[in-house]
């Protein structure tokens, strides 16, 4: 690590000189020669793709949602760091979208479309030298997270918290239990213990400590923290649980109101339909709601896109020679064997993180993508007619297809658009912003 720039000299400047020695090193060398690169063994070759499902009726509304951050490190003392978060969610009609040029759409048209159908929301949170006067940086992110999630402003309105708890608290059913026990977050070293809070709650005191614990300490960002310092993933967790949560609402919002309707709607997330590590207490309920929805007569359409990734690397290796128009559902060994590179006698893949089965599709040379749609209950090896809704979703891709990228959908090139930190506002800005608040 190089020294940093200080108020009266410059920062240290790392040398490459270095760089030939590595090379020559005995150890890097042996290293280098075992390491084995991604390659396409032969099986892959004889795997058989399906031909995509005969049309059906395409959904009629579109809900996307994306977000971005940005790190900002200050480089002078006290070299303090923090990041701005983005999400918002979009709201699309596919008969408006349809009459968009998909090789060169028209500004007028876009902003037509997008009138009135935006919400976002922003925070920003602490992660180095900057906390709020009285209490460690620890307790000042959990106390940032959870008024970030509360958000009262006119745009989220209350509904992000109220959706945390509709999924936590699993109020689609009948179910009156408070959360599964969960670590509580005053419980340092040797004083470790579980905690819980009653049904609906958003806030308690914990019965062993007796200190104040809120609902988002269930989803355990404390134990990612240190007292006086957090890893810049506890930003990219934030953004990715409020993605899912924002999606959420908007489902919520229809289920609770419009649920004629509701069957009738494809919600669309960027990334994966997948939450990490301890996060993933949220996924559990979220499977069982989209069984109870199926059974219930109302069907949930959901995908999730990956844009990048092992799958996204394995589809470019796959995709130029399977058939047009066909689609490839992964299954648990194949997943392992050739995506993971890992032992297949391990845990089933993704059985405490995933709530939607992966799939390759190929539309033609230029649109192949990597879909996640939901199953409901965890399948370890998922058939189509696992997918909740996958026949309508499949037929409504070729509406929402963009011709400017590769693989693209419109709905969420659009919300990349409005969800992007880094053109606007530039991050040029929000540093500017940031330091005039110190
Ligand atoms: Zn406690």
């Amino acid at each position: 690590m190089p020294y940093q720039q200080g108020s009266r000299l410059p920062g240290e400047r790392a040398s490459r000189l270095g760089h030939l020695e590595v090379m020559d090193y005995p150890l890097v060398k042996q290293l280098l020669a075992n390491f084995n690169q991604q390659y396409r063994p032969e099986e892959c070759n004889t795997i058989n793709w399906s031909p995509l499902p005969a049309a059906e009726e395409t959904l009629k509304y579109i809900f996307v949602v994306d977000g971005s951050l940005q790190q900002i490190d200050h480089d002078q003392y006290p070299y303090s760091s923090v990041s701005f978060i983005k999400t918002a969610l979009l709201k699309l009609d596919t008969y408006a979208l349809e009459k968009v040029d998909p090789e060169t759409p028209h500004p007028f048209v876009i902003q037509d479309i997008l009138r009135e159908s935006v919400t976002s929301h922003s925070t920003i949170l602490p992660l180095r030298n900057t906390w709020t006067e009285g209490k460690t940086i620890y307790d000042t992110i959990r106390d940032t997270i959870y008024h970030s999630i509360c958000d009262t402003s006119p745009n989220m309105d209350g509904q992000i918290l109220d959706t945390l708890k509709w999924i936590a608290y699993k109020k689609w059913s009948d179910s009156r239990d408070g959360l599964p026990e969960f670590q509580c977050p005053y419980g340092h070293e040797d004083q470790k213990h579980l905690t819980s809070l009653p049904y609906d709650s958003d806030k308690g005191i914990c019965s062993v400590c007796g200190n104040e614990i809120y609902i988002t300490d269930f989803l355990g960002f404390h134990l990612d923290m240190g007292e006086d310092s957090a890893p810049p993933t506890i930003a990219s967790t934030y953004m990715i649980i409020h993605e899912t949560l924002l999606l959420f609402t908007a489902l919520r919002i229809f289920w609770e109101n419009h649920k004629d309707l509701i069957s009738e709607c494809l919600f669309i997330k960027d990334g994966p339909l997948s939450i990490r590590a301890q996060y993933s207490k949220l996924v559990e309920p979220i499977r069982q709601f989209f069984e109870y929805a199926k059974t219930s007569g109302y069907p949930i359409h959901m995908m999730g896109q990956e844009k990048s990734g092992m799958f996204y690397d394995h589809l470019q290796f796959l995709g130029p020679d399977a058939p047009k128009k066909s689609f490839l559902l992964l299954q648990d060994e194949y997943i392992k064997k050739h995506i993971q590179c890992r032992p297949i006698g391990g845990a089933p893949y993704g059985k405490d993180t995933n709530y939607g089965a992966k799939l390759f599709i190929k539309q033609n040379n230029y649109h192949m993508m990597v879909l996640n749609i939901p199953f409901g209950k965890y399948k370890q090896n998922p058939q189509p007619d696992d997918l909740i809704g996958y026949t309508r979703i499949i037929s409504t891709i070729p509406k929402i297809i963009s011709n400017r990228y590769e693989g693209a959908l419109l709905p969420i090139e659009l919300a990349n658009n409005i969800a992007s930190l880094s053109t606007y506002p530039s991050s040029k800005m929000l540093k500017l912003f940031s330091e005039s608040q110190n």
